[in-house]
């Protein structure tokens, strides 16, 4: 089964129709100035899905989106959605007749609008259907706010004025929601709650998602797919347990979440793998087609490569000459994490952060880090 038909299929279990449109960007490119925001974006979204737009700030992601909405035109480049060119040399299709809406960090709502007035006009603009007044009522219950209809903006919270923002975004039935760092002002325990909100109403309605974030852990929670923008262009993209695997550059490495990087010299390579000498230590990892024997390369650890073992009996301070995949070290930090513990270890090749144990480590103690050659790659 394809990609497109196994969403079919869910949709169509889910008791919905995907009627979200297929994104393709070709070549998107956007200066402002001396500053070149996008630097020749391509990237195909499929129907239907949930993407992510990860990346630092300052990579282009809200100049990607607002081309996208047509907020922005491209300088060149072109962005298709559904069959239908929007945006290029020639055409540029107004923002309201592409079919999409938009939620934004700060709400955007109408301060002088109630709630169901806010709704109401969205899809007053979209040309809504007979019984206006039962599907804002039925929106709104979703989103979990039929008891606020009447309020302003002002009177609402934080999470209620962005929830109000959802619903006004998904009452119209559009193809394409686009989401600008939707939480990235809201208290953590309020975030976890909209994102499961944004991701499954997004998902009932069918319409194909685009959401950007600079916050990977929101990004991986999202998404059916992400891609990782760098200085105006896609470094990686595909699945997020893909990308966690196999990082395509130190870059998406680093973004996605390291315990830390240490120096080595490659003493031999493998199909897709290379063991590395770093310090006293031997260690299997990843590696790319270009890691040669003798190259010195940088060896990209996650955290959930690591674990902790006290040092071998006998052995002291004194390191284990030549020991596979451990490395010696010594407990500097210890932070409580609630499930556990996460130490910082000091080993004589680098500092390795979030390694961690179940057990609270003494400060100062010495240890083992065993490293698991499925998470750690080497980049030269
Ligand atoms: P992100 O959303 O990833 O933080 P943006 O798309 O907002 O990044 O910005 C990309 C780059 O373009 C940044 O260097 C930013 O300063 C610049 N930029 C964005 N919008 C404008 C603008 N209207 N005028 C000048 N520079 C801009
Ligand atoms: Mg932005």
């Amino acid at each position: 089964m394809s990609a497109d038909e196994e969403i079919a299929t869910e949709a169509a279990r889910a008791g919905t129709v995907p009627r979200g449109h297929r994104v393709e960007i070709r070549g998107a490119a956007k200066r402002y100035g001396a500053v070149e925001a996008l630097k020749g974006v391509d990237l195909d979204i499929r129907a239907g899905s949930f993407t992510v737009l990860l990346g630092p700030s300052g990579s282009g992601k809200t100049t990607l989106l607002r081309a996208i909405a047509g907020i922005e035109r491209l300088d060149a480049g072109s962005i298709a959605l559904g069959p239908r060119i929007v945006d290029d040399r020639r055409v540029h299709v107004p923002s309201e007749r592409r079919g999409l809406a938009m939620v934004f960090q700060d709400y955007a709502l109408w301060p002088h609008m109630t709630v169901r007035q806010n709704v109401g006009y969205a899809l007053k603009r979209r040309g809504g259907p007979r019984d206006p007044a039962a599907l804002i009522a039925e929106t709104l219950e979703r989103v979990g706010l039929a008891s606020k209809h009447a309020s302003y903006p002002h009177e609402l919270s934080g999470g209620q004025q962005q929830r109000v923002a959802l619903a006004r975004a998904i009452v119209g039935s559009p193809a394409l929601v686009l989401f600008d760092e939707p939480l990235s002002n809201l208290d953590a325990d309020l975030r976890e709650h909209l994102r499961l909100e944004i991701s499954t109403l997004t998902r009932e309605s069918g319409a194909t998602a685009l959401y950007i974030t600079h916050d990977q852990g929101e990004a991986f929670a999202l998404a059916d797919e992400v891609a990782i923008l760098r200085d105006g262009t896609i470094e990686q993209r595909g699945t997020p347990e893909s990308i966690y695997r196999s990082p395509a550059s130190p870059f998406v490495a680093r973004f996605t979440g390291v315990a830390g990087s240490l120096a080595g010299v490659v003493l031999a390579v493998g199909a897709g793998s290379a063991t590395v000498r770093v310090g006293e230590a031997e260690l299997r990892s990843a590696a790319g087609a270009d890691v040669c024997v003798g190259d010195d390369v940088e060896v990209l650890i996650r955290p959930t490569a690591t674990r902790l073992e006290p040092l071998p009996l006998g052995s002291g301070s004194v390191s284990p000459a030549g020991s596979r995949q451990a490395l010696p070290g010594r407990i500097v930090d210890v932070a409580y994490r609630g499930r556990g513990y996460d130490h910082v270890v000091e080993c004589d090749r680098g500092l390795l952060t979030s390694v961690f144990d179940e057990r609270a480590w003494t400060r100062g103690a010495e240890c083992l880090v065993r490293i698991d050659p499925a998470a750690c790659m080497a980049f030269g």
